[in-house]
């Protein structure tokens, strides 16, 4: 029997309803469940990919090549799954469907409204995602908060789904308790109200995740019981935590689990979260503090900076992190401040490793390829990541083969040596704008020459990554920069493309085409995150 269980967030974004439902899922999964999580994303875009991510944190991409929301990436780290773009909902998605529908005859003459079309058509993709995921408990995200326009109608499909079912969903509102400075008490308030709004849509929260800096305690316990109109059982306290990965374990200490088997009338079952219980153990005990820059410039909103934009590249270094016992201390690098200021750039000299992660357009450009020179030849540990790949290729070729200007189509589409070129199929993709998910996306082979680092770290020949990017290494100058000394690791049999290079005689350089931290997890840190922090850890 499949069944449901819709998470929302209450008061404000941002306080870790992705991790919730991915915790949630990870707690059911550890009773021998099968799970699966969908993410629904309340915006117009189709997918995440034409989005700048200050606007909306990382894109994440699956497999099979869908760009998507960063929670998503935050599933697959928990459950240990990958996903598809079936995991992925969006109101673009849902409307794009139902019109295309509309257009091929396919609603039989018959009126195609708002409501109950978009909302059935959002049920018939949640349960296609439970159905090719085997899924016994099928946890939906609803993004935005309660209270706004625009996931009215997910909610009203969530709804909708509980009248048909009663049994079989479940609603678990996440909210927020502020404890303002000024008051000094944790304020319930807000939550009454987001549950308020959420019986206005026809939905009686069965759980609560109160998410505070502190524990909830017994007078909060029974304001937001009796206000929002649930058993103070189900009251679950969520206070701010160091490590996301000890929420599964903290939820489990108020038996949230037995919980939720307990309102779908299941019996309570034994099996426990062992194996993640053991990564946390092994988390215990690191020694010393590796330093590492990331040099990015997708950080700014207003007077703040954010992360969330590299945030399986953050994630990916904490795995790698663990299993070298030692603890990492991660700097943002603005790449614009190494264009303004020349010398800036020495202050690299303070890190233990560099990377250079995802980007487009070439804001920012210069400063990046000032640091991978300064790596290059200071040896300092670097790892490229697509992007990061394409600028090391340029510096090699500027300053090592002498090709002065040498450069790539997409920073300059007249440069005279484009070593860093679009294919033939995306210069025609380009030229129509068909730039929503048509870039080179999701899982390619690469196969590994046996004499690299790459191999040495991955241990074997042939590996999958996934992709996102449309410009590649120019082939033509493939001859010119293995002369100079570029490995060109790894390459994709089919196309012939480079995935991996290296530097030979430094202590680690390597870039890739691809973007690995999307592959890491907790339980699985990635071999070239591991490879990478240990060359900086020697450094
Ligand atoms: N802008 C580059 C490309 O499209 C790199 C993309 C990326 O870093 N993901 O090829």
């Amino acid at each position: 029997m499949k069944r449901y269980i819709f998470v929302a967030g209450g008061v404000m974004s941002g306080i870790g309803k992705g991790v919730s439902t991915a915790s949630i899922g990870k707690i059911l999964k550890g009773k021998g469940f099968e799970v699966t999580a969908v993410k629904i994303d309340p915006y117009v875009n189709v997918d995440a990919g034409t989005m700048n991510p200050v606007e909306h944190g990382e894109v994440f991409v699956t497999k099979d090549g869908s760009e998507c929301d960063q929670d998503i990436g935050n599933y697959e780290r928990f459950l240990g799954k990958e996903f598809t773009k079936k995991n992925y909902i969006t109101t673009g998605k849902v409307y794009k469907h139902v019109i295309e529908k509309e257009r091929n005859l396919e609603y039989d003459g018959k009126c195609v409204e708002v409501v109950p079309d978009i909302p059935n058509e959002t049920i018939r993709r949640i349960k296609e995602a439970a159905k090719k995921d085997k899924a016994d408990f099928t946890l939906i995200e609803i993004g935005g908060t309660i209270g706004e326009y625009q996931n009215l109608l997910f909610l009203e499909a969530a709804r909708m789904m509980k009248l048909k079912n009663p049994n079989r969903v479940l609603f678990i509102l996440v909210s927020y308790l502020p404890t303002p400075k000024t008051i000094g008490e944790m304020k319930t308030k807000p939550t009454q109200n987001a549950s308020r709004r959420l019986n206005e849509a026809g939905i009686q929260p069965d759980i609560i995740l109160g998410r505070a800096e502190a524990p909830l305690d017994k007078p909060r316990r029974e304001k937001i019981s009796n206000f929002c109109n649930i058993d103070k059982e189900f009251v679950i306290s969520a206070p701010d935590v160091k490590s996301i990965y000890t929420i599964p374990v903290n939820f489990q200490k108020e038996n949230l689990g037995e919980k939720i088997l307990k309102k779908f009338g299941i019996e309570k079952r034994k099996k426990d979260l062992s194996d993640w219980r053991k990564m946390l153990e092994r988390r215990e005990g690191r020694k010393g503090t590796v330093k590492i820059g990331i040099v990015g410039k997708y950080f700014e909103t207003g007077n703040f900076t954010l992360t969330d934009s590299y945030i399986s590249v953050i994630e990916a270094l904490r795995h790698a992190s663990w299993s070298l016992k030692t603890n990492i201390e991660i700097d943002w690098i603005f790449a614009e401040d190494y264009e303004k200021n020349r010398e800036k750039v020495a202050e690299i000299k303070n890190y233990d490793g560099i990377i250079v992660p995802g980007g487009f357009g070439s804001r920012g450009v210069k400063g990046k390829i000032k640091t991978i020179k300064y790596c290059r030849e200071k040896k300092i540990p670097f790892l490229g990541l697509c992007l990061g790949m394409q600028l090391s290729v340029i510096e090699f070729a500027r300053n090592v083969v002498g090709l002065k200007n040498a450069n790539s189509t997409e920073f300059n589409e007249s440069c005279q040596e484009p070593v860093i070129d679009l294919m033939e199929e995306q210069k025609r993709l380009v030229k129509e704008s068909a730039f929503g998910g048509t870039m080179r996306l999701g899982n390619y082979i690469c196969k590994l020459n046996k004499k690299t680092a790459s191999y040495k770290l991955y241990k074997e020949t042939k590996i999958k990554e996934r992709h996102r990017h449309r410009y590649e290494l120019n082939n033509d100058y493939e001859k010119e920069l293995k002369k100079s000394g570029l490995v060109l690791a790894g390459i994709n049999p089919e196309s012939d493309l480079t995935e991996i290079i290296e530097l030979k005689d430094h202590p680690f350089f390597i870039g890739t085409q691809f973007h690995p931290e999307f592959k890491s997890g907790p339980l699985k840190p990635h071999p070239l995150f591991k490879g990478f922090l240990k060359a900086a850890k020697e450094h």
